[in-house]
């Protein structure tokens, strides 16, 4: 079993005795900027020229600086900007103003996992990454509860490394519901492996798969979207609440039975062996690479996937329909339908 920390297990005045700066105001960067400060610590946002968040970063009452300023000011940083662009931010405006003593805080262990960005000696590096996105994490915080955090140490220069990360987790209400001791390396590669084989990719193709085989039987697109795409939810928030006996408890026997019976056909050892595949290439760091290069080169291959996906029937299908449920709404106010290309 996973070793779990609690808040009991935890000192706060750790952190408050930190300067921290938090690089970076998006999903995570507001959830932890605003729940630290609501914890009585000293925190500043670093954000660059013209950026987006810093209005809104503002506007809550925090202070916004530059990213280089904020980690020179702080002797915690913790890097919420997209993990693309880390490596770039940290070579500008983190490393030239580190010092020993510093601590180096991450919510993914991409960039430090695949050698993308290396700390010099004497710094701390840790990782407090919550198990669900920033809204949520400010939701519960906000309301005495908290998202479970997972945490982690890569490098404990000062000794010290383990009651400060602790302490930053439970600053942000994580150890209210519990923290779970990883690794860099297992984050990462669980959670790269997760969105590629199951959550993402997994899902997206076995979704437009079992719409394509409807369609080109000729069945109608609309019905074939209710079947394979609408309906996923009920069944996810099924596995949700109570993992998959849940959903079969659920559902009629006729579904129950073909969930056995045909299960196994579709998703069969073949797909179990490329699923192995995909895990090799993330342990490699083949797919970090091809990313990486990919975003470096204006991701042209990125790019051109984005578009093909957006333009697949199932799309416009679905957007027809969603039309016609006035209750299915983006919960996003950023998203526009139709513009992800
Ligand atoms: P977002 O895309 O939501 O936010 C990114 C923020 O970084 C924005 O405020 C953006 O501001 C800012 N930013 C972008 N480029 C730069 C730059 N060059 N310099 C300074 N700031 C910049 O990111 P997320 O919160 O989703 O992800 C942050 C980290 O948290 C990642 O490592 C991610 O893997 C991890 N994580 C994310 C989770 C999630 O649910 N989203 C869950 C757990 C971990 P602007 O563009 O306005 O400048
Ligand atoms: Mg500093
Ligand atoms: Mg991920």
């Amino acid at each position: 079993m996973a070793q779990m920390f609690y808040d009991s297990d935890a000192d706060l005045s750790v952190i408050q005795g930190r300067v921290v700066a938090v690089i970076g105001y998006g999903s995570q960067g507001h959830a932890h900027a605003l729940s630290l400060r609501d914890s009585g610590v000293d925190v500043r946002v670093g954000l660059r020229e013209g950026s987006k968040s810093w209005a809104k970063a503002e506007a809550e009452g925090l202070r916004v600086v530059s990213p280089a300023q904020a980690v020179e000011e702080a002797n915690l940083i913790m890097v919420l900007a997209p993990d693309q662009v880390q490596r770039h931010l940290y070579k500008e405006s983190i490393e030239p103003h580190l010092v020993a003593g510093d601590a180096l805080f991450f919510a993914h262990g991409f960039n430090i996992r695949f050698g993308y960005v290396t700390p010099p000696p004497g710094v701390d590096v840790c990782m407090v990454a919550p198990k669900g996105p920033g809204h949520l994490v400010r939701r519960e915080y906000s309301e005495g509860r908290g998202v479970p955090v997972i945490v982690a140490v890569e490098k404990d220069e000062t000794g010290n490394a383990w009651p400060l990360a602790l302490s930053y987790a439970k600053a942000i209400g994580g150890l209210r519901a519990g923290g779970i001791k990883t690794t860099f390396t297992e984050e990462t590669e669980t959670d790269l492996f997760g969105e590629q084989a199951v959550l993402c990719g997994g899902t997206s193709a076995l979704v437009t798969a079992g719409f394509e085989v409807l369609t080109e039987a000729g069945y109608q697109p609309e019905v074939a979207y209710f079947e394979c795409l609408h309906e996923l939810k009920l069944i996810v928030d099924l596995m949700y609440e109570g993992g998959i006996a849940k959903q079969r408890w659920s559902v009629s026997d006729t579904a129950e039975f073909g969930d056995y019976v045909s299960g196994p056909r579709v998703i069969d050892a073949s797909v179990k062996q490329r699923m192995k595949d995909v895990l090799a290439d993330i342990q490699s760091g083949a797919f970090a690479k091809r990313f990486i290069d990919d975003q470096d080169a204006g991701a042209p291959e990125f790019k051109a996937l984005r578009a093909k996906g957006e333009q697949h029937p199932i799309e416009a299908t679905g957007r027809k329909l969603r039309g016609l449920m006035s209750w299915v709404k983006s919960h996003d106010d950023d998203y526009v339908e139709g513009t992800a290309a």
